[in-house]
């Protein structure tokens, strides 16, 4: 009996020893300590043993038994540290995972904020779903206004009309000018960076679209102020090299109103294939309409300002210099196209 176990152990010692896999060794483990295994056999077999022989067999069998479970336990150990390291070549290279990057259009975002933040300017944020009052009638356009008719505003009939009129999905930055004037912190130096939605898709539009403003309201504000600002964000976003210009226009809320230009950056000024005068159209900019000032309840007697604003879509193309056929293609999610920022 002695014999026979010891035997049964060593048998079991040397499987263990070839398995490759814990699978392997745990099979191993059912063949001689499962239910129906080797060593339980050996176990039944003694209870046929005469008296005097079994107490002694029994001892015999637990220790066989403890010292094979120790034996398959210290084997999965075992396994288990070298499957760590098992199977990896240290000398190649690994895979690099993939990363994502912000898209180009949020990274021109938080360069604008960025550049108007070091001269004192402070980002706001107002409501995509606006007010018809804060849109167009607090910005010196009252119902029915001919001027309306260029922005192609969604107006959301769905919900009631209230005391400042229909709402809308913005159309435009502006719609933060008298949302601002309404705190009544002076000096205001706000910029407004926000999603704007027109009725318009074609190579040049895409319905949703961002544009920042800049609002710029104290005493003694004046057009040399919006000048400085102007070649200052020129300078910052496309090059030292570059400057602002303004040209006499006209917009309802702000007089007087300017269209807004900065130098080529090919010709810096000079005239050429790209520019064929020298400066490329950036956006519109005026000092704040005292119509406005006043529905902001500011009074215009004491207090003026400037306000800017335009695509941010556009301005980050122009200084990337990408001349996109279809402006539709930053949002399509392509990866080719987006990569390359
Ligand atoms: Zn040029």
């Amino acid at each position: 009996m002695e014999e026979k176990l010891h035997q049964l152990k060593n048998d079991f010692i040397a499987k263990l020893s070839q398995a490759k896999t814990a699978e392997e060794a745990r099979n191993f483990e059912i063949e001689f300590l499962g239910r129906k295994g080797k060593l339980t056999a050996i176990l039944r077999s003694i209870a046929g043993l005469p008296d005097a022989d079994r107490p002694k067999a029994g001892q015999m069998a637990n220790t066989i038994k403890l010292e094979m479970e120790l034996a398959m336990k210290d084997r999965m150990d075992a396994m288990e540290k070298s499957s760590d390291t098992a199977g990896i070549d240290a000398t190649l290279p690994g895979i690099i995972p993939q990363t994502g990057h912000l898209h180009l259009v949020t990274q021109a975002i938080r360069e604008i904020n960025t550049i108007f933040e070091k001269i004192g300017f402070y980002t706001v944020s107002y409501p995509e779903v606006e007010w018809d009052w804060y849109a167009f009638e607090s910005l010196n356009m009252p119902k029915e206004h001919p001027a309306r008719d260029e922005w192609e505003t969604f107006f959301i009939d769905k919900l009631p009309v209230g005391p400042k009129g229909l709402r809308i999905l913005t159309p435009h930055t502006s719609s933060g000018q008298v949302r601002e004037m309404e705190k009544k912190q002076f000096p205001i130096r706000m910029i407004n960076i926000s999603k704007c939605y027109r009725r318009q898709i074609d190579v040049s539009h895409v319905p949703m679209f961002h544009q920042f403003e800049g609002l710029m309201i104290d005493k003694g504000v004046n057009i040399t102020h919006l000048k400085g600002v102007l070649d200052y964000f020129a300078k910052s976003f496309f090059g030292p090299n570059r400057v602002a210009r303004i040209r006499p226009y006209h917009f309802q809320f702000t007089e007087p109103s300017f269209e807004v230009d900065i130098s080529c950056g090919v010709c810096l000024g000079k005239g050429c294939n790209l520019c064929k005068e020298g400066w490329l159209e950036l956006g519109g900019a005026g000092m704040v309409h005292p119509n406005v000032l006043k529905a902001g309840k500011i009074d215009p007697k004491k207090y003026s300002g400037f306000a800017f604003g335009w695509g941010v879509e556009r301005t980050c193309m122009m200084k990337a210099g990408l001349q996109l056929p279809d402006i539709r293609i930053l949002y399509q999610n392509d990866l080719r196209f987006l990569q390359q920022f």
